[in-house]
């Protein structure tokens, strides 16, 4: 897994020493917005899996290229495939509603983006060999960013991010470590509105985000 992942970094970023730069540098990169925009048009034509062919839009990922709050989902839905915008849907106008109660917003110090950059067929949940190609757009978005924190949303992003097969409870409420930069579980918007009950917790989550964030 491993070998492979160092093999399609290499044939991406070529030979630079790729995860000697993953550490979390405090450092941010000046020239995130442009380096952004360079990386969008490399990869926004990819056809390395099956989704190339069956997509509307590549939904690359939006907001503000200095943040130091990546947000990441699983894969884009459809609305977001119409658009090409991750978090579009109803579940991202909550999103939009608790990113305000912490003070943030896409435009203001925060990142969006997901796993896959393609809707799977049906909003199936990505195959393992999709991570596989796009993961590493992922890394690279990440390395351009340097965020201070990533939070995956819901129970896919974080076993598909982690590589663990663990139910949402148990991921919830650690700092994990994802290539260097720290991790933080929570509940995908969507299982907010399917279940509202969740919603205490999901903000004692994103109480704990912000202070690490304002720290
Ligand atoms: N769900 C996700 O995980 N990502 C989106 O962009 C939209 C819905």
């Amino acid at each position: 897994m491993f070998v492979r992942y160092l093999k399609q970094t290499q044939e991406l970023f070529g030979n630079e020493l790729y995860l000697d730069k993953m550490t979390n540098s405090p450092e941010k990169n000046k020239n995130a917005k442009s380096d952004l925009e360079k990386f969008y048009e490399e990869i926004s034509e990819c056809q390395k899996c099956e989704l190339g062919k069956t997509r509307d839009k590549f939904v690359f990922g939006i907001g503000d290229p200095s943040a130091n709050l990546m947000l990441v989902g699983e894969a884009p839905g459809a609305e977001e495939d119409r658009l090409g915008e991750p978090f579009v849907g109803r579940a991202g106008k909550l999103l939009d509603k608790i990113l305000a109660a912490i003070n943030r917003s896409r435009a203001k110090d925060v990142y969006i983006c997901n796993v896959l950059k393609c809707r799977p067929p049906n909003n199936r949940d990505p195959l393992t060999s999709e991570v596989e190609q796009c993961e590493p757009y992922l890394l690279k978005q990440i390395e351009i960013m340097r965020p201070k924190l990533i939070v995956a949303l819901g129970r896919v992003a974080g076993t598909t991010l982690l590589k663990i097969d663990q139910p949402l409870k148990e991921m919830r409420s650690k700092l994990h470590d994802y290539c260097g930069t720290p991790l933080i579980v929570t509940y995908h918007p969507a299982a907010l509105l399917r279940n509202s009950g969740l919603k205490p917790a999901a903000w004692e989550d994103f109480k704990w985000i912000k202070s690490i964030l304002d720290n």
